[in-house]
């Protein structure tokens, strides 16, 4: 049992919170009661928010989930920890099929509690249904239009709980199908789907949209496209990249405005350079250069972030004047909405698995809680 207090919580400007082996026991504001727990932690008033999840994030410390090995992925999870994550999903890169087919076995092999880290809540598999025309800094030779021969048995490892597809190939419509008959979040990305493609795809089940702006046909006042199909609807929760680099502050700012704060999954698109500092590194079997905390390829097509979650949360409040108790939604519950884990995960509920982030004064992660487990203190 752990028993956090004088915490500012989402509910309470200053309350406590209490968990019983991996899940949220019992909650209040004001004093704690006196409850005899295992440990104490004195939140000195700081926030106590849901862990953050990332569902889009290739890599960080070195590692990346296309290496396909238990050690990359744990590298990341622990890592993950020390930036407030406290689940996410290993997303691959368009890639062959033996390459992504390794990344999916190894992941689900891995899946669950890391030790010493954040839950892996499963893959998101960032293609390779693409579109070749605006395949950012995924490598084209690989881009392709589904085939069940291939997707079914990826489908069939129960791993796969987000897939990035472009929606406007007809080959790739039995595939989202497949995909929403399984409930694994349909999101649209990499893709010059128009405003009408758009809206067929969510009539189909699709309900997200990998990084908005970012890989899609932009907005014109005539023209919706991609972004104004995905922003128009209320079914549609837009992933964002919080770095102010992929989208400028001021459309951050418009994106939040348009969608809410319910509308809105941060993420960080990071790569293994994250965590790294500047200089040279890989993504997807492509030479990577990190200067100023900017990656790029080599023809200077940005290639993911080094960004952190809790970077991006920082990012977000500052660009959007909004306080954690309104902003917090896009850093856990609505990733864990549009993931199916909605009902145990991403909310400070009693009931709810403990995932939990406690941050200082400056929104600098003090502590990290998996599953009702410190596995990060400053
Ligand atoms: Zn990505």
């Amino acid at each position: 049992m752990l028993l956090i207090h004088n915490a500012h919580l989402p509910s309470a400007q200053r309350g406590w919170l209490l968990t019983d082996g991996t899940q949220i026991a019992q909650m209040g504001d004001g004093d704690a009661p006196s409850i005899e727990a295992a440990q104490v932690i004195d939140a000195q008033g700081g926030w106590l928010l849901p862990g953050f999840i990332d569902v889009h994030v290739h890599g960080s410390a070195g590692a990346d989930a296309m290496d396909a090995t238990p050690d990359a992925l744990t590298t990341m999870a622990r890592f993950f920890a020390t930036r407030g994550v406290t689940g996410f999903l290993a997303t691959t890169m368009t890639h062959s099929e033996i390459a992504i087919t390794a990344a999916l076995q190894n992941a689900a092999a891995c899946m669950g509690k890391i030790k010493g880290g954040a839950t892996l809540l499963g893959v998101h598999l960032e293609g390779p249904y693409i579109n070749l025309k605006v395949k950012g800094a995924q490598d084209g030779q690989y881009v392709r239009t589904a085939d069940p021969a291939e997707y079914l048995h990826w489908l069939a490892l129960n791993v796969i709980r987000e897939v990035t597809v472009a929606p406007e190939f007809p080959d790739n419509v039995g595939f989202i199908k497949a995909c929403v008959e399984r409930g694994i979040n349909v999101s649209i990305g990499h893709t010059q789907a128009t405003y009408e493609q758009v809206n067929a795809a969510i009539e189909l089940g699709a309900r997200h949209a990998t990084h908005t702006f970012n890989a899609m046909t932009g907005l014109h006042h005539r023209n919706p496209g991609t972004v104004g199909g995905v922003m128009a609807s209320e079914l549609v929760t837009c992933e964002m990249i919080s770095d102010t680099i992929h989208v400028h502050p001021a459309v951050m700012k418009i994106l939040v405005r348009a969608k809410g704060v319910e509308g809105v999954a941060a993420i960080t698109d990071a790569i293994r350079a994250a965590g790294m500092g500047d200089g040279v590194s890989e993504l997807g079997g492509q030479t990577v250069t990190v200067k100023n905390g900017m990656a790029t390829l080599a023809d200077g097509t940005l290639a993911g972030s080094v960004l952190t979650l809790d970077q991006g949360f920082r990012n977000v409040l500052a660009v959007t004047g909004l306080s954690p108790d309104q902003a917090w939604p896009m850093f856990s519950a609505n990733a864990a909405r549009q993931i199916g884990l909605g009902d145990r995960k991403g909310r400070l509920q009693v009931g709810y698995d403990a995932d939990l982030v406690l941050l200082d004064a400056d929104y600098q992660v003090r502590q990290t809680i998996v599953e009702g487990e410190i596995v990060y203190t400053k």
